[in-house]
């Protein structure tokens, strides 16, 4: 099932709140996963975070690498990531928001970041990321800190028209 997407003309308070963390791995919770991963694919994206769906729980969905590379289906479920390593090497590259219809730009992050999350059933990972897949946790990371790349970003504006 998908569920409407929040955006910054709509409710900015959820979308600022620092989210809390998850303690209940339930049946509602893969549910409510499930609902996320329906509805990026649906929004066409390549990540969302709980509050962009009204809810301030520490959980976002991303697609896999391989799933952006051959544009499935595929898509991960972490729940209270956290960062523990970041590379020292940053990179600049185009964001946009589904929560920020219409709008891209220039955002530095770290190249490559390893993290640690929860699945679904409350087991810990421990996973690094490199390129486009570090470039989106980090921008759904920022979500579960009511931070948007617009606070980051250098050269906002509209894509130019094609
Ligand atoms: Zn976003």
């Amino acid at each position: 099932m998908t569920l409407p997407i929040v955006n910054i003309d709509g409710d900015i308070v959820t979308l600022r709140k620092i989210s809390d963390a998850v303690t209940v791995f339930d049946g509602q919770l893969k549910t409510f996963a499930q609902d996320m991963v329906d509805t990026m694919f649906a929004a066409n994206g390549v990540g969302l975070a709980a509050p962009q769906v009204g809810s301030n729980q520490n959980i976002f969905v991303m697609r896999t690498k391989e799933g952006l590379e051959k544009d499935t289906t595929d898509a991960r479920v972490l729940v209270n990531p956290k960062i523990t390593v970041k590379s020292k090497a940053t990179a600049m590259g185009v964001e946009g928001c589904l929560s920020i219809p219409g709008i891209i730009g220039d955002v530095r992050r770290f190249e490559s970041i390893t993290c640690s999350y929860q699945d679904l059933d409350g087991a810990t990972h421990a996973e690094t990321f490199t390129g486009f897949e570090a470039r989106i946790f980090q921008h759904e990371l920022d979500h579960l800190w009511g931070v948007l790349f617009i606070d980051r970003a250098d050269r906002v504006g509209r894509p130019k028209a094609a």
